[in-house]
C-alpha cells in the first residue's frame, strides 16, 4: 500500500465527516462536541468550544439564527435540538476562557469600513492572523445595525467586551469617522486591502463601482476590496451571514496579501454538504426541552436536558456489528492507518502484525458501509506485502499452514473415479474442514451422490488451498490452485461439486475455468434421503457462514432443503447477507484466539431461537463451543441415526487432523479395495489424558499426533528424564520447525498425558 493508496483509502471512510450540525453551521461550530459538554454540566470546556470558532461569543452565542436547526437528525425522531439558546445559556454563565493565541505582526495595510458584526469579524480574524486591522465607523460605538435589532438579548456590555478583545489583538478602532467619497478615496491610497461592511457603510459612499462581489472571495471588482454583511436580497437580517461575510473576507485578504489564490480550495468553506451517515433507527423519539422562561433561557437543569437529546451523529455502523474492530477500538479510517504504519514504517511490530492478522475478511463491514469501505481486502494485502517483505511473523498462520499441507499430502489426499468406472461426470470435493469433522458423514453423503447421478461421480479429498490464501500466501496458494486444477483436468475436467462455501468461492474467484456447483443445491435438485431422527418442533435459527454472503443460490437450496424435510428454521437478527463470521474465516482463530471465541459468540448472540442449524463445518466446530445447541444439516440427512445432530461434541484440533487421513484408508479400503500400508508407528501409541489437558493442547495447537511422535521418540531412544517421586517421565521432539515436550507415565497398554506445551526455541541437539 502506497501514500495514495491509503490516501484513497481513507477518503472511502467518512466516520470523521462533519455532523449535520456544523457542516450547516457557516462557521462550522462543534455543536455535536458542546452538547456532549453541557450534558455532562463541563461549562468552562463548553466554553471553550464557543472561543474557539465563534468571533465575539457573548454576542453571536446570545443571538445566532441558526441555520444548522433544519439539518440536525434528531429532528428524524423527534423535534431537532435548539442550539441557539443552549449556546446563549453557555455565554451568559461562563465567561471567555480561550484566548486564542496572537501571531506575529506582519505587513500589510488593513483596513475595515464599518464595524457591523462582519465589519468586526473581518478585524479580529486579520488582527487575530497578525495583520492589525484599523476598523473604521461613522457610528460612535461598534456593532452597526446589531445593537437596535436585538434589543434586550444583547446587554450592552457585550460590546465593550468585544472592544477590548479587539484591543488585545492589536486592532485600531475609529468612531465617528466622516465617511464620504473623498475620504473613501485617500482610504484607498492609504491601505492596502480593504473590505466593507454593507451593515455599517453607505455604498453610495464609495467612489467606484462595486460590482457583485465574487461568491467565493467576496472580492469587489476594484483591486484589493471587498465587501459583504448587510442584508441578502429576499432574507431576514442575519447575525450568522455578518459572521460568515467577514470571516471569509478576512481570509480572502489575507490571501490577496500573500499573493495567493483567493478562490482555491474553499469548498468547506461555510455551510456545505457533508457525507456523514447516521443511522436512527433505534434511537428513541424525544421531544424538545422548552424553557419556562423563554425570556430569561434555559436553566442548567433544562439546558442540561436539552444537550441531552443530541444523538451525537457519527458513522460507525460497521463497528456496530464487528467483533474485530470493537476488540481493537478502531474504525476503518484509523485501523488502515495502522496497518500503513505496520509496513510502511514499522515493518513489523508484534501487536500491529496481530492486527492486521485478526479481521476475518469476512467482508460483513463492505456490505454494511455506505462507501463499501473494503476492510477486508486492505487486511488480506497488507498480509500479502508483510508475507513479501518477510516480515510475518511465522508462528502467526504455521499451524493452519502445516495442517493444510498435511491434508494435501499423501496421508489425507485422495483423487478418484467412482469405484467400478474410469470416467466422471462430477467429482465431490468435500473440502478439508468437513472431511475433519464429519467423515462418517462425508462418506455417507458420496454414496448417496453415486446413487443418484448418472455417468459417474469421483472423489476428491482435498484442500482448496484457502488457509494460504488467508494467510496472504500467495505463491503458495497459487502453486496449490495450479496442482488442484491439473488433478481435476486428468480427470476430465468433471463438474466439481463443493460442500464448503469457502471452498466455493475460493474456485469463483481463482479459478473460474472450473465448472463447480454447491452440494446444497445439487442436493436440492435430487429426491433427499429420508430423515430417520425425530426432527425438533422448535425453529433452528440458520446461521449461514459469511463467506455465503455473496452465494444467495446456496442460501436460498438451504432453506429449501429444510422445507422440504420438515425441518423448521429461523432467520438471524440480522439476515444472512450480514452474517458474522464463526472465528476461523481469515485464520482469526489461529491468530488471535480469544477474538476468534468472542467472534463466535456474537455469531451465535444473532439467534431468535433456542437452537441453531449451520452447514459450514467450522461454524459448528466454533458455534458448539458457545454451549448452545448447533446442528450441522448435513447431520439431519446423512448423519448415524444413534447421534442426534444437535448434542454432537466437538471435535478438536487432533480429532480433525486424525479424521482426514482415517477417511482415506478407510474409503480406500471399503470403496475401492486397495491394500492399506501399515500406519507410522507412533501412531500406535495409545494416549489418555483428562479433558482439561486435551482442552488446553487444543488451545495450544498441539495435535495428538505430536505428543505421540514425543513418546515415540522418546521411549525408541530412551532420550527422557525420569521423576522417580511421580513416575514421570519428560521428554521432547522437534519433528520440523516446532519443538514439543510431554509429560507423562506409562500405563497398562499406553501411556497417561500429565502436560503438553510446545515453542519454537532451538535445543542445542537440534542445532548438531
Ligand atoms: S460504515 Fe465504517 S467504514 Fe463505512 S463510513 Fe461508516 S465508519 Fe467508515
Ligand atoms: S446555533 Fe449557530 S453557531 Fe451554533 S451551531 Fe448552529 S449555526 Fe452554528
Ligand atoms: S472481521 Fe469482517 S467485518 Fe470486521 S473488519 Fe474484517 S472483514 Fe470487516
Amino acid at each position: 500500500m502506497d501514500q495514495s493508496q491509503l490516501r484513497a483509502l481513507e477518503a472511502r471512510c467518512i466516520q470523521e465527516e462533519m455532523p449535520f450540525c456544523t457542516a450547516s453551521c457557516p462557521i462550522h461550530v462543534d455543536a455535536r462536541g458542546l452538547m456532549a459538554l453541557l450534558t455532562r454540566g463541563e461549562l468552562r470546556e463548553a466554553r471553550k468550544i464557543l472561543d474557539r470558532t465563534m468571533p465575539f461569543p457573548e454576542i453571536l452565542g446570545r443571538i445566532c439564527d441558526q441555520p444548522c436547526h433544519p439539518f440536525c437528525k434528531r429532528g428524524e425522531i423527534g423535534d431537532p435540538l435548539w442550539i441557539g439558546p443552549l449556546e446563549r445559556y453557555c455565554v451568559s454563565v461562563t465567561d471567555t476562557v480561550l484566548k486564542p493565541p496572537k501571531l506575529p505582526v506582519k505587513g500589510g495595510a488593513v483596513a475595515v469600513l464599518g464595524a457591523g458584526f462582519s465589519g468586526m469579524t473581518a478585524a479580529l480574524d486579520l488582527s487575530r492572523k497578525g495583520r492589525p486591522a484599523t476598523l473604521i465607523t461613522a457610528r460612535t460605538r461598534l456593532g452597526g445595525s446589531l445593537p437596535d435589532r436585538a434589543g434586550s438579548l444583547l446587554p450592552p456590555e457585550v460590546f465593550d467586551q468585544a472592544e477590548a478583545t479587539l484591543k488585545r489583538y492589536g486592532a485600531e478602532i475609529v468612531t465617528g469617522a466622516s465617511l464620504d467619497r473623498q475620504t473613501v478615496a485617500a482610504l484607498l491610497d492609504k491601505y492596502d486591502v480593504l473590505y466593507f461592511d454593507w451593515d455599517d457603510f453607505t455604498i453610495d459612499h464609495l467612489p467606484f463601482i462595486p460590482g457583485t462581489p465574487d461568491p467565493i472571495s467576496l472580492a469587489l471588482e476594484r483591486d484589493g476590496c471587498f465587501g459583504g454583511g448587510g442584508v441578502e436580497d429576499g432574507k431576514p437580517f442575519s447575525i450568522m451571514h455578518q459572521a460568515e461575510n467577514g470571516r471569509r473576507a478576512a481570509l480572502s485578504m489575507e490571501r490577496y496579501l500573500q499573493g495567493v489564490s483567493l478562490t482555491a480550495e474553499r469548498e468547506k468553506e461555510g455551510a456545505c454538504p457533508t457525507r456523514m451517515y447516521t443511522v436512527t433507527e433505534g434511537i428513541p423519539p424525544a421531544s424538545e426541552i422548552v424553557p419556562d422562561n423563554p425570556i430569561a433561557g434555559y436553566t442548567a437543569e433544562e439546558a442540561q436536558r436539552e444537550a441531552a437529546r443530541c444523538i451525537y451523529c457519527e458513522c460507525l455502523e460497521c463497528v456496530k456489528k464487528c467483533a474485530y474492530l470493537q476488540e481493537y477500538k478502531e474504525y476503518p479510517k484509523t485501523l488502515v492507518r495502522k496497518i500503513y504504519n505496520n509496513l510502511s514504517i514499522v515493518q513489523g511490530n508484534r501487536s500491529a502484525n496481530k492486527l492486521t492478522n485478526s479481521c476475518s475478511l469476512c467482508w460483513q463491514c463492505t456490505v454494511i458501509c455506505p462507501y463499501d469501505f473494503p476492510v477486508a481486502s486492505a487486511c488480506h494485502a497488507a498480509r500479502q506485502e508483510m508475507v513479501a517483505s518477510g516480515h510475518m511473523p511465522p508462528s502467526a498462520h504455521s499451524f493452519a499452514l502445516e495442517e493444510m499441507h498435511y491434508t494435501l499430502g499423501e496421508n489425507c489426499a485422495l483423487i478418484r473415479h467412482q469405484p467400478g468406472t474410469t470416467a466422471s461426470r462430477y467429482l465431490f470435493f468435500p473440502g478439508c474442514q468437513l472431511t475433519g469433522t464429519y467423515p462418517d458423514t462425508v462418506e455417507r453423503t458420496y454414496i448417496f451422490l453415486t446413487q443418484h447421478l448418472e455417468e459417474g461421480v469421483g472423489l476428491f479429498l482435498s484442500c482448496c488451498g484457502a488457509p494460504a490464501d488467508w494467510a496472504g500466501q500467495s505463491a503458495l496458494f497459487t502453486d496449490v490452485l495450479a496442482d488442484l486444477t491439473a488433478q481435476i483436468r486428468q480427470m476430465g475436467n468433471p463438474t466439481l461439486i463443493v460442500a464448503c462455501s469457502s471452498c466455493l468461492a475460493a474456485f469463483g474467484k481463482y479459478a473460474p475455468e472450473l465448472t463447480v456447483v454447491s452440494l446444497w443445491e445439487m442436493l436440492d435438485e435430487l429426491p433427499l434421503p429420508e430423515v430417520l431422527f425425530d426432527l425438533p418442533e422448535s425453529p433452528l435459527t440458520v446461521h449461514d457462514p459469511c463467506t455465503a454472503r455473496y452465494q444467495e443460490g446456496v442460501r436460498a437450496s438451504v432453506r429449501s432443503i429444510c422445507g422440504k424435510i420438515g425441518l423448521p428454521v429461523a432467520e438471524t437478527t440480522i439476515g444472512a447477507e450480514l452474517a458474522d463470521c464463526c472465528g476461523y474465516g481469515g485464520l482469526l482463530q489461529f491468530a488471535n484466539q480469544p477474538l476468534g471465541e468472542k467472534v463466535a459468540t456474537l455469531k451465535v448472540s444473532r439467534s431468535t431461537t433456542e437452537t441453531g442449524l449451520v452447514y459450514c463445518a467450522m461454524c459448528r466446530e466454533n458455534l458448539v463451543g458457545t454451549e448452545t445447541h448447533i446442528a450441522h444439516l448435513l447431520d439431519y440427512l446423512f448423519a448415524d441415526p444413534e447421534k442426534n445432530p444437535l448434542v454432537r461434541a466437538k471435535v478438536g484440533l487432533s480429532g480433525r487432523h486424525e479424521h482426514r487421513s482415517r477417511l482415506k484408508s478407510r474409503l480406500q479400503s471399503t470403496l475401492w479395495q486397495d491394500p492399506i500400508g501399515s500406519p507410522a508407528p507412533h501412531r500406535a501409541i495409545r494416549l489418555e489424558a483428562d479433558d482439561e489437558t486435551w482442552a488446553l493442547l487444543n488451545e495450544r495447537l498441539i495435535l495428538m499426533e505430536d505428543i505421540q511422535k514425543v513418546i515415540h521418540h522418546a521411549e525408541t531412544t530412551g532420550r527422557y528424564l525420569h521423576n522417580p517421586a511421580n513416575g514421570r517421565r519428560l521428554a521432547a521432539f522437534k519433528p520440523a520447525v516446532v519443538t514439543y515436550w510431554a509429560e507423562y507415565e506409562p500405563i497398562s497398554d499406553g501411556y497417561f498425558l500429565h502436560r503438553g506445551y510446545s515453542h519454537r526455541m532451538q535445543l542445542p541437539e537440534d542445532r548438531a
